[in-house]
């Protein structure tokens, strides 16, 4: 049994956190807001007054924030967390951000002798809550031995993709994915709706064909075909529009870095920036359907 700090209680943190606690694990929790604290608390964990006091004796410390600014703003300058984390710690850094961001913080933990692997994850909120989240690391491979034991209470895959940072160039490049074929997936559902046929049974056609895809088995867009899927609970929950937006603009920076040419991630980063900017932000991504619908 480990004492855990665990920063950011979200959609994903929040469940992630709870599969620590069942392991027996020892978690001291703090989040900005009250009620997802709540949460982890009535599961058995303690709150902190700060993510400073979190930290304090934590053999690991686990982030999951919402963009590089907010890791950034976590970790670095002078209240930043690597000053009143221990060195020897190991720190799972698992939010989705830049990799040139995680570079720079690793670095930083580096230079104060703290273990940091940057851990994006896969998976989407139902991974988070079953414990099956996909992990994808970039860092020092005995930092990532080290922290298997804790990943594999919250996730069933863990990929060691390369040095710090790499976790996120190929967590990036899945979600510019799975922006364009939930994009793609809601285009073909409307078009086949619109031309009178069923969208669930639309839906099992394509499940089962060659345009089949993980928004067609796990997460349909179109309300009532999947009872668990965000779009039949108003698009509540899930992953973000916004969050996909800062995925699909980290897949452009990522691209105009390497001199890379992605012109269906630009396509389905401007459909998702039109979807957010006509006040559906904070809905899940699978509501992109509505820019089709009729
Ligand atoms: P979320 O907005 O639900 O949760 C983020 C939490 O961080 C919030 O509770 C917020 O209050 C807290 N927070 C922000 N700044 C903080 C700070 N300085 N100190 C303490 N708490 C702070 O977001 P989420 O959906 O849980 O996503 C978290 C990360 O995981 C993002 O980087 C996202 O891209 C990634 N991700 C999300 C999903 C998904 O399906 N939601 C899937 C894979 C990856």
């Amino acid at each position: 049994m480990s004492r855990i700090a665990f920063i950011g209680l979200g959609h994903m943190g929040g469940p992630m956190a709870l599969n620590l606690l069942k392991a027996g694990h020892q978690l001291t929790v703090f989040d900005l807001l009250p009620a997802a604290v709540k949460t982890a608390v009535d599961a058995g964990a303690t709150a902190a007054p700060s993510a400073q006091d979190a930290v304090k004796g934590a053999d690991a410390v686990v982030s999951m924030l919402p963009a590089s600014k907010h890791v950034e703003g976590l970790y670095l300058g002078e209240s930043g967390l690597l000053n009143h984390i221990a060195a020897g710690t190991l720190v799972l850094e698992c939010s989705t951000i830049a990799p040139e961001s995680a570079r720079k913080v690793a670095q930083a933990a580096k230079d104060k002798g703290v273990r940091m692997i940057d851990a994006p994850v896969s998976g989407g909120t139902g991974g988070a809550v079953a414990g099956t989240l996909t992990f994808i690391v970039g860092g020092q491979e005995a930092d990532l031995d080290a922290a298997r034991p804790y990943l594999e209470k919250m996730g069933k895959n863990i990929f060691h993709a390369g040095e710090a940072g790499a976790g996120q160039v190929a967590k990036i490049c899945n979600n510019m994915l799975l922006g364009i074929l939930m994009a793609g997936t809601s285009e073909a559902l409307a078009l086949g709706v619109a031309n009178g046929l069923d969208p669930k049974v639309l839906s099992d056609i394509i499940a089962k064909s060659s345009g089949r895809n993980w928004a067609t088995e796990l997460y349909n867009p179109w309300p009532g075909v999947m009872e668990q899927a965000p779009a039949s609970k108003h698009y509540a929950g899930g992953f973000g529009v916004d969050l996909m937006l800062k995925d699909l603009g980290l897949a452009a920076e990522s691209a105009l870095n390497a001199r890379a040419s992605v012109p269906l991630g630009e396509l389905a980063r401007n459909l998702y920036s039109l979807h957010s900017a006509q006040g559906n932000g904070a809905l899940d991504f699978s509501s992109i359907l509505n820019l089709y619908k009729k």
